[in-house]
């Protein structure tokens, strides 16, 4: 690589742009891989932005990328869980993050500039060159393949990058989504926010001092993040439409303080704060590129969708999706036959989580009966939209029991009836198995599970795919069910017992088709591992029949 302080042509092997959580993200496992990296970040870090509350969920993510030891010393105020006005009554209540993780029951609420800026340092110390103060104006294609950027410096001085892959990560610019005009507007999340710090607000009682506040009312909701710095940062969502006409109306700081005056209890934890920023009005549309990546090139982050602040959850989708976008980069690279599967992968595995936090948004918007107006009327689902709870149900909790925000839509909101009544049927179903596994763990023989025979349910098979291993794609098996179509990746057992899974067999003859050249002790393991495959198989769904009259 040339000299990259020096030059305005530049080179490496991988060139992402942005370096906010998904550009950083990528960029440090990148560098991991080998791969000599250039960030070109179009802002001078710190720099500000919104979003600073975080998901547990992002906690082993940032424990991969190393930089978990920054954030943990950092200062940040832990969160605990959120604390709500909405749904069917007035009073605020609050769900913590440790009724559905003892592994990971907190997160934290961030400075943005302050924890951008460690990742970022920490993508350096894994060998990144990151250049500030560059914006990339333009991808370089060569015959439909991404081969560099231009871009223009601080000075503006223009220049190059070639590479033999961009990763796009600029964020709600999307530059390459634009550029390829793949960008698809979500017709359901239409909103806009304004929002400003303020100091000396009133925190929320105690244990509940660190959650995120949300607040519906009539034309929207209202988010107070306490953070660190004693400051809390504190916004509005509401319909885009009438946003914008109010703040070209009365301009964005009256705007905000007219929000605040609608609202009840964060007007009253408002009431001896101060404003200290200008607000600032950010566009809140949801939208998806229709194609996440191509020749040379892929997009991270908000640069690919974008979805309704609601749940806290786009630090988590950039951060997870640089590190998978990274992993694409390292596959295509090292073996561009697999690139388009290894795409296919990164593209369902983005959406999926996209789609769970998409649907729950859309769920809870819809169950909100606290207030009546246009904006929650418009967002209410009804019969003739195209919605299916049951639908939407499978796909936010993906077969799995409910994991919380679905719990809480279910208590506190007025939810469609079909997905009360899935959500029940699931957890039904799950209960009988299980009481049913725990009775046979009184027969130390296994006998009645082992003269079972196992049926495989509806749509259950397993496929090889890309999976995700070290960083890179490898060929592995997926498990294909009804709930999780696109797969999830099994081991060689669940693949080896899902193929001997054929209603006739009992898991007796499972074990011994499967171990017809193991002594003794390696029947007795393996008889051991494949009656635990059942047994999750059975808790999980994909497999029926075993209860035998
Ligand atoms: C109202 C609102 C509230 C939100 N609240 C939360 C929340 O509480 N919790 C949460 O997790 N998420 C929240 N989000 C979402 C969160 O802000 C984003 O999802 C997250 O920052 C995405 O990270 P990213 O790295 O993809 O993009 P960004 O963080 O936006 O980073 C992109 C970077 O690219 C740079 N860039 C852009 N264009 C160029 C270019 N042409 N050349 C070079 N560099 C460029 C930008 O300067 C920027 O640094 C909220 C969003 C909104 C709109």
């Amino acid at each position: 690589m040339n000299n990259p302080e020096s030059s305005t042509e530049l080179s490496a092997d991988v060139v992402v742009i942005g370096g906010g959580p998904a550009g950083s993200a990528a960029a440090t496992m990148l560098a991991r891989k080998g791969w000599q990296v250039i960030v070109l970040e179009r802002e001078q870090f710190p720099r500000e932005h919104v979003g600073e509350s975080l998901l547990p969920a992002s906690i082993p993510i940032l424990e991969e990328l190393g930089a978990l030891p920054a954030v943990e010393s950092a200062g940040f105020l832990p969160k605990h869980g959120a604390t709500m006005v909405w749904g069917t009554g007035s009073s605020p209540w609050s769900w913590y993050f440790k009724e559905t993780s003892q592994r990971y029951p907190h997160s934290y609420q961030v400075w943005r500039p302050q924890f951008d800026q460690i990742l970022l340092d920490n993508a350096r110390a894994a060998g990144v060159t990151v250049l500030e103060g560059h914006q990339v104006t333009n991808v370089i294609f060569d015959d439909g393949e991404a081969v560099g950027v231009e871009f223009t410096n601080g000075d503006g001085v223009t220049g190059d990058a070639q590479c033999k892959f961009v990763v796009d990560a600029s964020g709600q610019s999307t530059l390459l989504a634009r550029h390829l005009e793949g960008k698809q507007w979500d017709p359901f999340f239409q909103n806009l926010a304004v929002y400003a710090y303020f100091t000396d607000a009133k925190p929320l009682p105690e244990p509940d001092q660190n959650n995120i506040f949300i607040e519906s009312y009539q034309h929207g909701w209202l988010w107070s993040i306490p953070l660190h710095t004693g400051r809390t940062s504190v916004g509005t969502v509401v319909d885009s439409k009438i946003g914008q006409e109010g703040i070209q109306r009365d301009g964005a700081k009256a705007f905000l303080e007219a929000q605040l005056a609608q609202s009840s209890h964060t007007k009253a934890m408002l009431e001896n704060a101060k404003m200290d920023s200008e607000p600032t009005v950010v566009r809140d549309w949801s939208y998806t590129s229709e194609k996440l990546f191509g020749p040379g090139f892929i997009l991270a982050g908000d640069a690919a969708c974008f979805v309704d602040p609601l749940f806290s959850s786009g630090v988590h989708l950039a951060l997870m999706s640089g590190v998978l976008a990274a992993a694409y980069v390292t596959t295509a690279l090292n073996d561009p036959t697999m690139a388009d599967e290894a795409g296919d992968v990164y593209q369902e595995l983005y959406l999926k989580e996209y789609n769970q936090f998409r649907e729950m948004a859309r769920l809870f918007y819809s169950s909100n009966l606290s207030a009546e107006s246009y904006f929650w009327e418009a967002r209410r689902i009804t019969n003739s939209d195209e919605y299916s709870p049951r639908h939407s149900f499978i796909q936010a909790v993906a077969g799995q029991p409910p994991r919380g925000y679905e719990r809480v839509v279910l208590e506190r909101g007025h939810a469609p009836e079909e997905f009360t009544a899935s959500i029940r049927a699931v957890e039904t179903e799950r209960r009988a198995r299980t009481e049913w596994l725990t009775a046979l763990a009184g027969d130390p023989q296994r006998n009645q599970l082992l003269s079972a025979v196992p049926n495989l349910a509806e749509g259950v098979k397993v496929e090889e795919k890309p999976v995700l291993a070290e960083g890179e794609f490898v060929r592995g098996h997926v498990l294909n069910t009804v709930s999780q179509p696109e797969g999830t990746p099994c081991s060689p057992i669940v693949a080896a017992v899902i193929a001997a899974v054929d209603g006739q067999k009992s898991v007796s003859d499972i074990v011994d088709s499967l171990g017809q050249h193991l002594d003794q002790a390696g029947h007795a393991q393996l008889e051991e591992a494949v009656s635990r495959t059942i047994e999750i198989l059975y808790v999980d769904g994909a497999i029926t029949g075993l209860v035998t009259e």
